[in-house]
C-alpha cells in the first residue's frame, strides 16, 4: 500500500509539474492524496500525510487566492526585485524594444512548438528575383577582378561601380513604389552573397546601402519630402548613401557619443529657419569616402526647449549632403588593406535645417530605437550573407584544390589529416546555409529577429575565420602567397571586418545574445522586470505576481522536464517526423529544456550581475545558438525535401553541436559561483554524465571524400555562388582541372601500376606519359587526357611571383596619424 501510495505521489507530481498546473490545481491534487491515504488507513503515516499532502493542500489554495499571495509572499519578492534590478538606460529599453520574438522564444521555453519553425516558408525567390540573381548579379561577378580592384587601384573601376549603380544593386531594400528594387531579405541575402564571393570589397559596397543606413530609415521613417527627394535617386545610384553612427570614443558603446547638435536659429538657402548647429566627428564610416549623402547621428539639445521635448532631446539622425558647407569627408581608412570606401567624416559647426532631420522633428530624440529595429532585420541579412558564402566558397576551392594537388604520390584530399578541415567546410556550408536562408525566410515574414540576429552575426563571421583557416591551410603556400590567381587571400584578410561590424562579436557573444534574449524571449521574465519598473507600485505588483506564479509552474517543470528527458536522452521528447531525424528533434528538444532549466537559473541568481558574468552568458549564447543552428538544419533538410545523401551531413552536424551544447554546460557548471545551484544543475541536465561524443572520424572522412569529385551533392552544398569553368578565370581553373582530373582518374591508375611495376622508367611527368604510350601501356587518346589533367594540375599549382618594383605602394602614403 506504502508504495502503492508513493507510485501515486511521484506520477501525480510529474503529471501537475509537466503540465504546468495551476496552484489550485496542486491544491485540490494535494488535498484529493491526503483523502485518498486516510481512507486506505495505514498506507502512510498521519504526519507524512500532513507533510506531504494537507499542509501543501492549504497553503497551495490559500497561495492560488491572488490577493493573499501578494500579501503573504509576491510583494515581499516584489520588493526584494525592485530594490536589487539595475535600472534600465533608455538606450538599453530601446534596444530590448526592438525587434521581435520567434524560435528564440520556443528554445527558450524549453518545449519547442515545431510547427513554429517548421511552417516557416521553405526560402525561395520571386521570377524576377532569381532572373536578376541569374542575370545582373552573375555579370556583376564576371566583370569584378578581385585583385586588380583590391591591389592596383584601391577601388572598383569605374564601369563596375556604373553597372552597379545602373542595375539598382544599392537600392535593392527600397521599394518599388520608390523607384527601388523592392527585393525580399531572400534575395538581397543571395545576391550580397554572391557578388561578397566573388569579391569581398563589392560584396561589402553592395550590402551598406542595403542594410543600416539612409535607404531603409527613410523608407521607414522619412517624411514623404524626404521620400519623393531622396529615395529614387538613392535606388538608382545618383546618390551615394553611408551611415555614420561610430566615433573615435564611441564605438560599440554607440551611444555615448559625444557629436551634438543644439537646437538653434540659422541662416539656410537666405533666410532665418530654426534648425540644429552639429559638431562632429565619425570613423570607419563605409562610402563615407565616395558618399553624397551623410546620414549622421548624434546627440541633440534644446536648451530653449523649442521643439517642446526637453532640454535633452537624444540622439537624433539626421540626412546631409556632403557638398554642404562644413562638411568634411573624402579621406580614406585602409581597413584589412581592402578595396571598399571607408573613412572618417567631421563637422564644425554645421547649420541645417530641421527637415533634414529624418522623420521631422516628430523624430526628434528616436534616432537609437530607429537604428535598433533597423539592425534586428539588417544584421539578420548581411552579415550573415558574408559569413557563409565565405564558408560555401571556401568549401568549393579547398575541395577541388585537395584533389587536384598531390604530395606522396596522392590527392592529399585522401589524407586523413587534410579531410578533417574538408570535413568541417562541408558541415559549416551546410548548417550556416541553412540558417541564413531560414533567418532571411523569417525576415520576410515580418519577424524582425533581433536575438537570432545577433546570434546569427557572430556565429557565421567567427565560422568565416575558422572555415577559411581550414582552407588556407589545406592549401598551404599556394594560398599564402597573394597575388591575381590568389582566390583566398582577400577573404582572409577580411574576416576582421566582417568580426569587428555591426557589434564586435566579443560584446555580441558575451553581452548581447543571452541577456536579451533572456529579457525578450523568456516567458516570464520581461514581465517580471517591467512589473518591477512599473511607476504606479499596485499596477506594478498585481502584475508582477501574475508573472511570478506563472514563472513558479515554469521552474518546477523545467526541473521535472529536464530531468526526465537527460535521463531518458531525449526518447520520450516531441519530434513532429518519425523518420531518420525524429531522434535529432527529440534530443534537440532535451537540450532546450536543459536551457530552459539552466538560463532561468542563471538569471534568477545573477541577475544585473550578468552584464559582469560575461563568460557564462557566453557560453550560454553559444547554446542558444547552437540550438538554432541545429534547429536550422533540421528545416534545411526538409525544405531540400529531405534528401538521402545528405543525411551523413545531418547527422554529423547533429552530433557535433550536441557535444558543443554539452560542453558549454558543462562549463557554465563547471565556473558557476553557487556551489549548490551548480551541482543540482549538473545533476538535472547530466544525471548519467555527458555522453555526447561528437561525429566520428569515418563518418568526416567519408563526407570529406565526398566532395573530392563534381557531383550533385557538392554543388548543393555551394549553391548560388559564383561558379565558372573557364579555365582562364582564376577559381575557373580549378573546376576545370577537378574535371580533367577525375577523367583522368582511371587511365591515372594504370599509368601508376606500370610505374611502379617498373614497366615505365620515370615518375609522373610529361615524358613518363611519352613512354607509356610507347609501350603500349597507354593508347593516344588516354595518354592525350592524362596529358591535359597534367598540364591543367600543373596551372592550379602556380603561384605568383612579381618583380620588386611591382610591389610598391601605391596611392597617398600620407596618413594623418603618422602626420602629427
Ligand atoms: C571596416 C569597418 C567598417 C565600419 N563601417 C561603419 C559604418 O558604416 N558606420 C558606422 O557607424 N560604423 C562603422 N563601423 C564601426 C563598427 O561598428 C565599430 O568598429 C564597432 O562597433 C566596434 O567599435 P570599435 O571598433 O571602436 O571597438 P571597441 O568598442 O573599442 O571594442 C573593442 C573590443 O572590445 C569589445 N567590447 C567592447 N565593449 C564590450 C562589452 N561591454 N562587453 C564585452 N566586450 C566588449 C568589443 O567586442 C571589441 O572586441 C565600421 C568599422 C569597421 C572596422
Amino acid at each position: 500500500m506504502t508504495l502503492l501510495m508513493t507510485l501515486i505521489f511521484i506520477v501525480g507530481f510529474v503529471a501537475l509539474a509537466i503540465t504546468e498546473a495551476k496552484l489550485i490545481i496542486w491544491g485540490l491534487a494535494a488535498l484529493a492524496y491526503a483523502a485518498l491515504a486516510l481512507a486506505l488507513g495505514g498506507a502512510l503515516s498521519l504526519n507524512a500525510v500532513a507533510v506531504l499532502a494537507f499542509i501543501p493542500g492549504i497553503v497551495f489554495i490559500l497561495l492560488s487566492v491572488p490577493m493573499i499571495r501578494r500579501l503573504v509572499l509576491t510583494n515581499h519578492i516584489y520588493k526584494a526585485v525592485k530594490s536589487i534590478l539595475p535600472r534600465v538606460s533608455r538606450t538599453e529599453q530601446e534596444a530590448l524594444d526592438a525587434g521581435t520574438v520567434g524560435w528564440d522564444a520556443e528554445l527558450f521555453s524549453g518545449r519547442p512548438q515545431w510547427g513554429k519553425l517548421l511552417d516557416i516558408e521553405k526560402p525561395h525567390l520571386t521570377e524576377e528575383e532569381q532572373a536578376f540573381l541569374d542575370g545582373p548579379t552573375e555579370e556583376a561577378c564576371k566583370m569584378i577582378d578581385d585583385w586588380d580592384t583590391r591591389h592596383n587601384r584601391a577601388d572598383m573601376p569605374e564601369e563596375v561601380w556604373q553597372y552597379l549603380k545602373d542595375n539598382g544593386f544599392l537600392g535593392m531594400l527600397i521599394s518599388k513604389e520608390h523607384g527601388g528594387l523592392g527585393f525580399t531579405a531572400q534575395a538581397q541575402s543571395m545576391i550580397v552573397s554572391k557578388i561578397a564571393g566573388r569579391s569581398i570589397a563589392a560584396g561589402i559596397t553592395v550590402m551598406v546601402p542595403n542594410s543600416l543606413g539612409p535607404g531603409e530609415l527613410l523608407e521607414k521613417y522619412g517624411t514623404k519630402e524626404q521620400q519623393d527627394k531622396y529615395l529614387e535617386r538613392l535606388a538608382k545610384g545618383k546618390e551615394v548613401p553611408c551611415f555614420a553612427l561610430t566615433a573615435p570614443h564611441a564605438g560599440s558603446d554607440a551611444a555615448g557619443m559625444r557629436d551634438v547638435g543644439v537646437v538653434c536659429e540659422g541662416m539656410h538657402e537666405g533666410k532665418k529657419v530654426l534648425g540644429v548647429k552639429l559638431n562632429w566627428e565619425k570613423r570607419y564610416i563605409t562610402l563615407g569616402p565616395v558618399a553624397t549623402l551623410l546620414g549622421l547621428a548624434f546627440n541633440l539639445y534644446d536648451p530653449e526647449n523649442r521643439l517642446g521635448k526637453g532640454t535633452n532631446v537624444g540622439i537624433t539622425l539626421a540626412l546631409i549632403p556632403t557638398d554642404h558647407e562644413g562638411v568634411n569627408i573624402g579621406r580614406r581608412h585602409y581597413p584589412a588593406r581592402s578595396a571598399f570606401m571607408n573613412g572618417p567624416n567631421s563637422g564644425k559647426d554645421v547649420f541645417i535645417p530641421l527637415d533634414w532631420i529624418i522623420g521631422g522633428t516628430e523624430y526628434c530624440g528616436q534616432g537609437w530605437r530607429m537604428l535598433m529595429e533597423c539592425l534586428s532585420t539588417g544584421r539578420a541579412i548581411s552579415l550573415p550573407a558574408i559569413g557563409t558564402v565565405s564558408i560555401k566558397q571556401a568549401l568549393r576551392v579547398t575541395s577541388a584544390y585537395a584533389r587536384i594537388r598531390r604530395q606522396f604520390g596522392i590527392s592529399i584530399g585522401m589524407m586523413e589529416g587534410v579531410a578533417e578541415p574538408v570535413a568541417r567546410l562541408v558541415k559549416d556550408s551546410y548548417m550556416y546555409e541553412g540558417a541564413r536562408a531560414t533567418t532571411a525566410a523569417m525576415v520576410d515574414e515580418g519577424q524582425k529577429p533581433s536575438v537570432i540576429s545577433a546570434l546569427l552575426k557572430y556565429r557565421t563571421t567567427d565560422a568565416m575565420r575558422e572555415r577559411i583557416n581550414d582552407a588556407m591551410d589545406v592549401h598551404g603556400g599556394r594560398a599564402v602567397c597573394d597575388g591575381p590567381s590568389n582566390y583566398l587571400f582577400a577573404g582572409y584578410q577580411a574576416v576582421p571586418v566582417a568580426i569587428t561590424v555591426e557589434g564586435a562579436n566579443i560584446l555580441t557573444r558575451t553581452l548581447i545574445t543571452f541577456a536579451q534574449g533572456a529579457l525578450r524571449a523568456h516567458p516570464f521574465l520581461y514581465k517580471e522586470i517591467s512589473a518591477a519598473q512599473n511607476e504606479n507600485v499596485a499596477e506594478g505588483q498585481k502584475a508582477f505576481d501574475k508573472a511570478f506564479a506563472g514563472h513558479t509552474g515554469f521552474m518546477l517543470r523545467n526541473i521535472l522536464a529536464s530531468f526526465l528527458h537527460s535521463l531518458t536522452f531525449g526518447r520520450f521528447a516531441s519530434s513532429p517526423r518519425n523518420g531518420p531525424t525524429k531522434i535529432y528533434y527529440q534530443r534537440l528538444h532535451r537540450y532546450a529544456q536543459n536551457f530552459a532549466l539552466v538560463g532561468d537559473w542563471v538569471v534568477a541568481f545573477l541577475g544585473g550581475d550578468l552584464k559582469r558574468k560575461q563568460r557564462i552568458s557566453g557560453r550560454m549564447a553559444d547554446i542558444l545558438s547552437d540550438l538554432y543552428l541545429m534547429s536550422t538544419t533540421l528545416k534545411r533538410w526538409e525544405d531540400d525535401g529531405a534528401i538521402a545523401d545528405d543525411l551523413p551531413i545531418v547527422q554529423a552536424i547533429a552530433e557535433d553541436r550536441f557535444a558543443a551544447i554539452e560542453h558549454s554546460f558543462d562549463q557554465v557548471f563547471n565556473n558557476f559561483p553557487n556551489p549548490v545551484l551548480r551541482t543540482l544543475m549538473r545533476f538535472l541536465v547530466f544525471p548519467l554524465g555527458r555522453r555526447a561524443k561528437g561525429s566520428s572520424d569515418r563518418e568526416n572522412y567519408r563526407l570529406a571524400k565526398a566532395m573530392l569529385r563534381h557531383s550533385e551533392q557538392r554543388d548543393r552544398l555551394t549553391r548560388d555562388i559564383f561558379v565558372s569553368f573557364d579555365p582562364s578565370d582564376r577559381t575557373g581553373i580549378l573546376e576545370d582541372t577537378l574535371q580533367k582530373v577525375e577523367e583522368a582518374a582511371e587511365i591515372e591508375k594504370r599509368f601508376i601500376r606500370a610505374l611502379k611495376k617498373g614497366e615505365i622508367a620515370r615518375r609522373l611527368d610529361r615524358d613518363a606519359i611519352d613512354d607509356a604510350v610507347d609501350k603500349g601501356i597507354l593508347n593516344d587518346n588516354e595518354a592525350g587526357i592524362l596529358r591535359a589533367a597534367d598540364e591543367a594540375t600543373d596551372k592550379v599549382i602556380q603561384v605568383d611571383d612579381f618583380a620588386s618594383k611591382e610591389l610598391g605602394a601605391h596611392g597617398d602614403n600620407q596618413s594623418n596619424v603618422a602626420a602629427q
